[in-house]
């Protein structure tokens, strides 16, 4: 009779859960990937990919959609679950959702990141209402409207490049100077409708019904008033570790998985890949997750193989 428990089950459906889902299933494991809140992942947010091999240009919708079709034509079960809890009880691991409890051998996390917040007044009140996470998303909801983006990295500077192309008219608000990669800055520079406010904070978030103005902590054009008609955050990201944490797995001090080079966390059997641990130089990149995946899925494979519990059980 076929075993219940998998080989593998990979939390996340984005570069690393599918990349790590493609290599388990060529290694005949029994997997399992749960996609979670974002099925495709964070790319699914990025107008154009061009910098994955193989891809000339591919908009990131489409190159997550390959990802889930290769990973299941493959054979991995797909379910778009979120994962609410995972324990290891005796040898094997427990992985919950808010409906099912799964049992693995080994488990893959490929969470990711998620949008850091701003942590200003009005910014969770307006959130849906002129307050926006995903330029790429949103853009043409301001049409002809005032916006400001803030950041200056290079989601912020891709952003407003973005909302430019629908907004009368982009503030790209930064509190140093621009971080983002010289190519993305030289487009920037050629857009008439963005101005830049540099060495700025915003404090406050406010409207009505929706966003009306922002408040800075430098006067702009003689006020710290400015009227605005949405506000993009794009500054950065935070790592989604909890479901490591709780299980104990050790972090760096930036909240990072930290993982050895085969991927592997200080916990036996769980495997952590892509934006969400300490490897590949912090480089939070498709290219990199994809490959992070790929390992992790051979460590788990060896893992399963190799470990004298799960040999004497198998
Ligand atoms: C606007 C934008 C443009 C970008 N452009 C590029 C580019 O041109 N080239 C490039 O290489 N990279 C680009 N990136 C970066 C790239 O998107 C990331 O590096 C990549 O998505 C990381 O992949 P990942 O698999 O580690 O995590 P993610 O893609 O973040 O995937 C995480 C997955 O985990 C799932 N998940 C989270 N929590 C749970 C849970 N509790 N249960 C189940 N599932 C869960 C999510 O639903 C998601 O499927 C861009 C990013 C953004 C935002």
């Amino acid at each position: 009779m076929e075993s219940n428990i998998y080989d593998t089950i990979i939390v996340g459906a984005g570069a690393a859960g599918c990349s790590a889902a493609i290599y388990a299933t060529r290694y005949a494991m029994k997997t399992l990937m749960l996609g979670g809140p974002m099925p495709g992942g964070l790319i699914t947010e990025a107008r154009d990919v061009e910098n994955y091999p193989g891809f000339k240009s591919i908009s990131g919708m489409d190159l997550a959609k390959n990802f889930i079709d290769q990973a299941v034509s493959l054979g991995a079960k797909y379910q778009i679950d979120t994962v609410s809890s995972i324990s290891k009880v005796d040898n094997f691991f427990e992985v919950k959702t808010f409906e099912k409890v799964y049992q693995a051998k080994s488990v893959i996390l490929a969470t990711g990141t998620h949008h850091r917040k701003l942590g200003v007044k009005g910014e969770e009140e307006f959130a849906g209402r002129g307050v926006s996470y995903c330029a790429t998303c949103d853009a043409p909801f301001f049409k002809d409207k005032v916006v400001a983006i803030i950041g200056g990295g290079n989601s912020a500077v891709e952003g407003a490049q973005d909302v430019a192309m629908h907004a009368k008219l982009v503030y790209l608000i930064y509190r140093s100077e621009l971080k983002a990669a010289p190519l993305y800055i030289e487009e920037l520079k050629k857009k008439e409708n963005i101005t830049e406010v540099p060495f700025t904070n915003i404090i406050e978030i406010k409207g009505d019904s929706v966003v009306k103005m922002i408040e800075l902590d430098n006067p702009f054009n003689d006020s710290v008033a400015l009227a605005v008609g949405g506000v993009f955050i794009q500054i950065g990201y935070v790592p989604q570790t909890d479901l490591a944490g709780t299980l104990g797995a050790e972090l760096t001090k930036n909240m990072y998985v930290k993982v050895d080079a085969g991927m592997s966390s200080s916990i036996a059997g769980l495997f952590c890949a892509g934006d969400m641990n300490n490897a590949s130089n912090l480089l939070h990149q498709q290219v990199t997750s994809a490959a992070e995946g790929a390992i992790a899925a051979q460590s788990a494979y060896r893992f399963i193989k190799t470990s004298p519990y799960l040999v004497k059980e198998a």
